[in-house]
């Protein structure tokens, strides 16, 4: 049978690009960004001993000269690599519904996640909202994450704490991609793997929400990368909608360049919103992509009755999808 339009469009992927700013959202100062990381994991310690030539206090500038200078700064280096490891590992949701969790919840199994942090936060998340249901996005970690294992002689991989379903032993860690000048995404197997899938969701993605990442001017291979694999088939996002969330008082003339690029396909349909609440994934919940084709391609002025609001609990978030979710068993996915 023809799939008509509305099918081919609906069943595009939402992919949400997800930095250090969605996890600050969440957490607030209990998630360091790369200019507090320093002081805050207690790095400035380990680096007592070295007179660095940069007078940068950013994460990313000091683990740079440290990489460059190779020999004369390998202890450090290593010693710095697990004490951020062990302080990443270690940050945990509160236990009251959060940010992430509704995120999870706005997805549904052909969306994507694709997250640019090491913290754990949203393997946490998507783990504990599977007691309301188990339709839920992929998610993908591009510079590794502490809450990922892996095992290389099967190629499996899971939540740290499993074992491999395979093999039966115990998942390695997998290895954070750390600050440098030049990154290379293709140096670790599961890096690698992970940026190949986020590439296939993102050429096919018909909506694009990028969320407290701003692409920072430093990683010139994921700009790059992200922009080849969002132009890969550059004539569909004519009628996309690309979707900023970023800080209140978060100054446009700061959208990075990259993303001005995405603008560029989408025939400058975009929006930039101040909170989660007000994207399109806390508006049209699990129907982002039907409301988007509603509205562009229907002309529809009307809006989702299942919203998500700030007040919202574990409880009320369960009650509020209800009916969501058992017209999805149905594989009907309208919008309520
Ligand atoms: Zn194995």
């Amino acid at each position: 049978m023809e799939k008509s339009i509305e099918e081919l469009y609906c069943r595009r992927p939402h992919v949400v690009i997800v930095g250090a700013g969605a996890s600050r959202a969440v957490m607030g100062k209990s998630c360091p960004t790369m200019n507090e990381a320093v002081e805050q994991v207690g790095l400035d310690e380990i680096i007592k001993g070295i007179t660095l030539q940069t007078k940068s206090k950013n994460l990313e500038d000091i683990y740079s000269e440290l990489f460059r200078r190779y020999d004369e700064c390998k202890d450090a280096r290593i010693v710095m690599e697990e004490v951020l490891y062990n302080y990443f590992s270690n940050i945990h949701l509160p236990t009251t519904l959060t940010i992430y969790d509704l995120l999870i919840l706005s997805l549904t199994e052909k969306d994507c996640i694709v997250s640019f942090n090491w913290d754990s936060l949203l393997i946490q998340a998507y783990n504990r909202v599977e007691k309301i249901t188990r339709n839920r996005p992929q998610i993908l970690f591009l510079h590794g994450n502490v809450g990922a294992g892996l095992c290389k002689d099967c190629m499996t991989f899971g939540p740290i704490q499993n074992l491999c379903p395979k093999c039966g032993t115990s998942y390695e860690r997998v290895p954070l991609l750390y600050p440098v000048e030049q990154k290379d995404y293709n140096s670790d197997i599961f890096i690698r793997d992970q940026w190949n899938v986020a590439k296939d969701y993102i050429s096919r993605a018909g909506k694009v929400t990028i969320f407290g990442y701003s692409a920072p001017s430093s990683d010139k291979e994921a700009s790059e990368i992200l922009k080849t694999a969002f132009s890969k088939y550059a004539e569909v996002h004519r009628l996309d909608v690309v979707e900023i969330i970023e800080r209140p008082g978060f100054d446009a003339n700061g959208i990075s360049e990259t993303w001005r690029y995405f603008f560029s396909l989408t025939n400058g349909h975009y929006s930039k919103v101040d909170s989660f609440y007000n994207s399109s994934l806390a508006k049209a919940p699990r129907r982002t992509i039907q409301c988007q084709y509603r509205r562009f391609i229907e002309g529809w002025w009307g809006r989702p009755k299942i919203q998500f609001s700030e007040q919202e609990t574990f409880e009320s978030v369960a009650t509020l999808l209800n009916p969501l979710l058992v017209n999805e068993e149905q594989g009907n996915y309208a919008i309520i």
